[in-house]
């Protein structure tokens, strides 16, 4: 994708070439750097003002690495995080001061994936809900407590529930309690981390409707990281698909379930559960394992798994590259490429570059 200094209108974050690499350090006195995880490695992609963005990939392939450096938990090692703040001024997050930074980390709020590590256990639901209008001087006293309790209704529980403590409440409700933690300062993108992922079944349809429903009242733009594919079709416009720290496809979303050109999203989409059993289709094993981000292979990280890799997949690294409109992906042979959608069927081209 091409590298750009300046955003396009619609756009309301832009990522070029996002590098995360954390040293690797043996012990002892003299504490040496014998090496980097590249857990990050020069990520492309652009979030537009009000869409749902997906960032899906394996366990770590980098997906959570990059949404914390979007929220400044990491200074990221490379790279520029453009956003446009309300008044429509462009900065870069990736090298903002502190104090330059302090109104941004009011606008990207992050809603945790595990509701029970993400409360602390000593503070009732008015301290957790209430410390960010605190902290950004927005409310006290009795307007902070009338807030809350607001806010608290909004994410569907009841405003008696003000002085409790998190062990009263089920997962789902712990979740619903982080979220109105996150909406408190009016934030204009969510960073939602496998937001429900750690939550029973039964009520991640109710916390998915709910984000839904918020991001329509407050106009939300969310970049919404998950592995859970089914998830990602139901709630995201479009999808970026990680591997090994890089992005390999970006389309909308689907386009990337039906027509997938990445042969790694044509295995992840095997994997997509289908309701109807006239569609299931054989699910894609990828032999061998996921590259280790200290030691990658040379070429395109895929190649050891790919199922159409040639000869120069091993030594030529392929550049995220738009091949259709608003679609993009790293693979040297997009263009000759008949892959399998989520329905389990492929385009049918007979002059398409088939598997080795
Ligand atoms: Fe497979 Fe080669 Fe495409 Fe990489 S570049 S995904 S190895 S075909």
């Amino acid at each position: 994708m091409q590298q750009q200094n300046t955003m396009n209108d619609q756009n309301l974050l832009q990522v070029t070439n996002l590098k995360m690499h954390f040293p690797i350090v043996k012990g002892g006195l003299l504490r040496r750097v014998i090496g980097h995880v590249r857990a990050v490695d020069g990520v492309n992609f652009f979030v537009r003002q009000g869409e749902t963005l997906g960032l899906v990939g394996e366990s770590g392939c980098g997906k959570t690495t990059t949404g914390r450096c979007i929220l400044r938990v990491y200074d990221p090692t490379d790279g520029s995080i453009l956003y446009r703040t309300a008044s429509g001024e462009e900065v870069d997050i990736a090298s903002l001061e502190e104090d330059a930074l302090r109104p941004i980390r009011k606008d990207i709020r992050i809603i945790f994936q595990d509701p029970y590590a993400s409360l602390n256990p000593r503070m009732n639901v008015l301290n957790i809900v209430g410390e960010p209008l605190r902290n950004n001087n927005i409310a006290s006293g009795k307007e902070l407590e009338d807030r809350v309790a607001g806010l608290l209704r909004r994410v569907g529980l009841r405003p008696e529930y003000l002085h409790r403590y998190p062990h009263a409440f089920s997962g789902g409700e712990r979740q619903r309690i982080g979220i109105a933690r996150a909406l408190g300062v009016s934030p204009r993108l969510v960073v939602a981390d496998e937001p429900v992922s750690a939550l029973d079944v039964s009520v991640r349809a109710q916390v998915l409707n709910l984000l839904q429903d918020l991001q329509e009242e407050y106009q939300l733009t969310y970049l919404f990281v998950a592995h859970d594919l089914s998830v990602v079709r139901y709630l995201c416009n479009r999808v970026a698909v990680m591997y090994v720290g890089h992005i390999v496809e970006l389309s909308k979303t689907h386009d990337l379930y039906e027509e997938p050109l990445h042969p790694y999203t044509e295995a992840l989409m095997s994997a997509v559960p289908k309701p109807d059993p006239r569609l299931r289709s054989k699910r894609m094993i990828l032999e061998g394992e996921v590259a280790d981000p200290s030691n990658p292979p040379s070429g395109c990280y895929f190649h050891p798994r790919c199922r159409y890799a040639r000869e120069n997949c091993k030594h030529e690294m392929p550049e995220l590259r738009e091949v259709q409109p608003n679609r993009f992906v790293a693979c040297h042979y997009a263009e000759q490429l008949s892959l399998r959608g989520v329905g389990g069927q492929a385009r049918g081209d007979s002059a398409s570059l088939q598997p080795v």
